[in-house]
């Protein structure tokens, strides 16, 4: 053996067990093996999770906050047209000392897959060529995946079509779109039609920005439901955002959702960003914006959490962090019940692994031995405590350590010692 984790509980509720890892994969999975390795993992009865997944991110353009100023209306809009102000001032080299200095973030926080948006609008596809370049780099320690994403729109931008086309031809993997930003309603659904016979075409997933509006006559999911369920390519496909579906109308809704469902489409919603910029042209009552959740989950929809932004023109915050999205989407889709709760979790690490067509993960026998040991006794209070993440393992080796979360206090008659844990380790 290389690695083993001993006296671990998994997300399904299993504990006591011990994880073995040799030549990079789990070989055994029991309580007590009786093998020993030269490196051990006492995981004292934490939770051990396979890796977070992030199924929506941009890094390029992430670490970029304050360049070349800050957005002051904290619009999608106004988002887009700063992005459009850093893009010309872009170097090769900073896109890439940025992305990988999030990708050390990522890996701290046990985040080891990302699928990332990459901008084709630039003629130059200078963040493209960057971020295959991250790609390769970080790819010992973390999966990239790469979206073409058309940000200023397949026809409202001149070049994005052919640039798109070129991007996938250099190798990014994913085919990305944002029907709500064509100029018409028409416009957005012929877009949704190109780029999903593209995708057909090339055997390619697919994953659309995707109604990030809070019109409630924004339809382009039911289309890319339509092209999905045409062209066959169901459980290759998600949407992103679908926020305007919090505004439409219910009866739409419940002759959508089933569609979605038929289709095999998946939604990843953003919590974090779809609070921040919906609802901004509202007065009050506000609306969240946050897509329908609990209700797609019901139905049998993968439903992924992303965190779209990290310190860039959209949003200011971010650190990488999956449980900081878990805990945003629990409270704004208010899923507070233990199973809404647990629907998190899985919403940032098994369900994304899905989406992305990740191989090997997971914590069964054969799977890559990829995972995290944190502080916290379950799903639920991992989520609570945005817990710290005391070991991340990557093919059976320790690529980061935390320490425990803990406060020293000076307090009469009290322990010297807080740490904010509940539940006992076992
Ligand atoms: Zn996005």
């Amino acid at each position: 053996m290389d690695l083993i984790v001993r006296n671990a509980t998994l997300p399904d509720g299993r504990t006591g067990l011990d994880i073995a890892i040799r030549g990079g994969r789990i070989v055994e999975v029991a309580p007590r093996i009786a093998a020993t390795a030269p490196e051990e993992i006492d995981a004292a009865g934490n939770l051990v999770t396979p890796p977070f997944v992030d199924s929506h991110f941009h890094l390029d353009a992430t670490l970029s906050y304050g360049l070349p100023r800050i957005n002051r209306s904290g619009t999608l809009l106004e988002g887009i047209a700063l992005w459009g102000e850093l893009k010309p001032l872009l170097t090769h080299e900073a896109v890439i000392e940025r992305a990988l200095k999030y990708c050390d973030w990522a890996v701290a926080r046990g985040l080891l897959a990302i699928r990332s948006h990459v901008d084709v609008c630039d003629d130059r596809l200078l963040a493209v060529e960057a971020l295959l370049d991250v790609k390769r780099q970080v790819a010992p320690y973390l999966d990239l995946q790469l979206v073409a994403f058309p940000q200023d729109g397949l026809f409202r931008s001149p070049h994005a079509l052919a640039n798109l086309k070129r991007a996938l031809s250099l190798g990014v993997e994913v085919v990305g779109g944002i029907p709500h930003f064509e100029r018409t309603m028409a416009d957005g659904t012929e877009s949704v039609r190109v780029l999903c016979e593209l995708a057909a075409e090339k055997n390619l997933r697919v994953d659309m920005h995707c109604d990030e509006t809070d019109d409630p006559l924004s339809r382009h999911i039911e289309t890319l439901a339509y092209q999905t369920q045409r062209l066959g390519l169901g459980g290759r496909v998600a949407g992103s955002h679908l926020t305007s579906m919090h505004s439409m109308d219910n009866y739409y809704v419940s002759k959508l959702i089933p569609l979605i469902k038929e289709a095999g489409v998946a939604a990843i919603a953003n919590p974090l960003i779809n609070i921040t910029i919906q609802g901004r042209h509202d007065t009050y009552p506000k609306r969240r914006g946050l897509t329908r959740v609990p209700e797609l989950l019901a139905a049998g929809v993968d439903v992924a959490f992303g965190q779209d932004c990290t310190m860039d023109p959209w949003y200011s915050l971010g650190s990488g962090d999956m449980l900081d999205v878990a805990h945003m989407g629990l409270h704004v889709a208010q899923m507070t019940s233990v199973e809404g709760m647990r629907a998190c979790f899985r919403a940032v690490t098994e369900t994304p692994a899905k989406i992305l067509g990740l191989q090997g993960y997971g914590l069964d026998i054969g799977c890559n031995g990829d995972l995290v040991v944190l502080d916290a006794a379950n799903p639920i209070e991992a989520i609570r405590l945005r817990a710290a993440r005391l070991a991340v393992v990557r093919r059976g080796k320790i690529i980061s350590r935390s320490p425990a979360a803990h406060a020293e206090l000076n307090l009469p008659g009290r322990p010297a010692r807080a740490d904010f844990r509940l539940n006992s380790r076992a």
